[in-house]
């Protein structure tokens, strides 16, 4: 035992001994008032107060000390230990557990209070994270509507200059691009926030199969490409003659990559150096994103990988995002089985961004011809081919129609399921683009409606929907639907798609896009 639990040991039991005293000495005082009337009561007294200051251990101590004080001072003053007055003995038991069941009360009340203000002490500590939560939220709102702002702006200029009926050749050209890019911006803040809802719900699932590490860094690199043109990066790509396997989903690596570099020249300043290397270290391939940037203060680098988290001194960057990219990088290194981490000297040094993954064994490669997002456009889709929009977006349906119909094909809209299922009966549709989350009735049962009728000529039914994930998908199969696509639809791809079906060049696959 410590000298300090010792001292606070004497001091507690010392409380004891002090009350059954002056519990005593006051009893004997009053005795030419009370005489034998009373005997006890001081004694509860002493006993309460015992464990109120020094707890249960010392009111027990009290209590003891308190009966043998009573039996010596008060019953028998100045005789002996021994009471021989069946009465007084009684009494004397009485006082015993009547003093137990008040220190047994008293015990139990104390504990209820220590439980109490431990509660309270967590729900405070609860209310706090809340209202940091809160106040979290209230800054993400903020930077969001500031990062959906600044794409925004650009498109809506772009739009004006459109309006002027002077606008030329290159400038026409020039617009287009902005808004092209504009518009993915766009589109990748939507995709992130989507992918940070699905790691947080666990609904994120990835696709295993083999997959060459050098085709990964090859497409990330062209996804940045642009962005490092524009900001006049010099882009070094280090890899083996051989493959790297890793098992993993493809799409889902590429973007670990992608957001890598793209962070790499976002955070250096304009005509830096990019370096990307994959190594194999025993059973794990890695792949370094190292850039000559702004760098990262070591503090920092701790909760880097956090969601919504940012180096305060990068938010004047005018690149800068919603602290969601490297969240996204660690949860996608993760359910690969493998690792991400960061190294930098400080601010202005550069910095190094490292993703391990666990090697594949015994490869067999997927032949991987037949997936859907390698779709090219390069397929004649046959003129005079009829296509019915469904969408209660108007502007959603015309400019789809206007595309459809550049491109030859014969167009009608409908902007609910009713107008739809009368649309099918007159034109007779090759293919019906429909919306998921229209009024009344949803894409789904227009779908299941359309299906029903077993009609002479099935059209191709893609259902294309703000709404992503593999249950809407499978929802949208089970409708009987052929693909789903979700919004904003890549035109192209989705043009490719409908060529190789409707030319017979295709096997009849159903497939989700998200
Ligand atoms: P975002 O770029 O949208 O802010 P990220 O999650 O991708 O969010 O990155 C979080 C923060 O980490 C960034 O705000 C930036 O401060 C810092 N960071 C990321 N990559 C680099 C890098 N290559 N160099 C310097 N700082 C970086």
């Amino acid at each position: 035992m410590s000298m300090t639990i010792f001292r606070e040991h004497v001091n507690r039991y010392g409380i004891a001994v002090l009350t059954t005293v002056g519990a005593t000495a006051l009893r004997i005082e009053l005795n030419p008032v009370l005489h034998d009337r009373n005997p006890f009561g001081l004694y509860f007294l002493s006993v309460i107060i015992t464990a109120w200051l020094g707890g249960v251990g010392p009111a027990i101590a009290a209590l003891i000390l308190g009966t043998i004080a009573a039996a010596h001072f008060i019953i028998l003053p100045g005789n002996s230990l021994l009471v021989d007055d069946v009465a007084d003995v009684f009494a004397l038991a009485i006082y015993f557990v009547v003093g137990a069941v008040a220190i047994a009360l008293f015990h139990k009340l104390t504990e209820e209070r220590r439980r109490f203000e431990q509660q309270l002490k967590i729900n405070e500590e609860l209310s706090s994270r809340l209202s940091d939560a809160d106040k979290k939220k209230d800054e993400f709102m903020a930077l969001l509507a500031h990062e959906l702002r600044n794409p925004l702006a650009p498109i809506r200029t772009s739009l004006e200059l459109l309006d002027r009926a002077d606008i030329g050749q290159e400038q026409l050209a020039q617009v287009r691009k902005t808004i092209r890019r504009q518009l993915n911006q766009l589109i990748r803040i939507v995709d992130d926030l989507l992918d940070v809802s699905r790691f947080l719900r666990g609904q994120m699932r990835i696709v295993k199969e083999p997959v060459d590490l050098r085709t990964v860094i090859e497409t990330a690199v062209e996804t940045a490409r642009p962005l490092m043109r524009e900001r006049d990066h010099s882009i070094h790509v280090w890899v083996p003659r051989e493959a790297v396997w890793v098992i993993g989903d493809n799409l889902r690596l590429t973007q670990v990559l992608s957001n890598l570099l793209t962070n790499a020249c976002k955070y250096t300043p304009r005509g830096g150096r990019i370096q990307i290397a994959i190594e194999q270290q025993g059973c794990n391939a890695t792949v370094e994103v190292i850039d000559d940037g702004i760098g990262i203060p070591k503090e920092a680098q701790v909760g880097i990988f956090e969601t919504f988290t940012q180096v305060n001194t990068c938010r004047a960057q005018e690149q800068a995002g919603l602290g969601l990219g490297l969240a996204i990088v660690r949860q996608i290194t993760e359910l690969h089985g493998g690792q991400v981490s960061v190294f930098s000297d400080g601010p202005g040094c550069g910095s190094r961004f490292t993703v391990a993954l666990p090697l594949a064994e015994n490869v067999v490669p997927a032949d991987d011809c037949d997936r859907l997002n390698e779709e090219s456009a390069s397929e004649a889709i046959p003129s005079g081919k009829r296509v019915l929009i469904v969408d209660d977006n108007m502007d959603a349906a015309e400019t789809l129609a206007a595309l459809f119909t550049f491109d030859g094909w014969c167009t009608s809209i409908a902007h609910e399921g009713g107008a739809a299922m009368e649309q099918v009966d007159v034109m007779e549709p090759d293919v019906i683009l429909l919306d998921i989350g229209l009024p009344g009735m949803d894409g789904w049962e227009v779908a299941r409606k359309i299906r029903a009728r077993k009609l002479a000529k099935e059209p191709l039914i893609v259902a294309i929907s703000g709404w992503g994930g593999e249950s809407v998908a499978q929802q949208t199969l089970d409708a009987g639907m052929d693909y789903h696509f979700v919004k904003p639809v890549d035109v192209s791809q989705l043009q490719a798609v409908l060529a190789r079906r409707l030319t017979g060049k295709a096997a009849a696959v159903s497939g989700a896009l998200d």
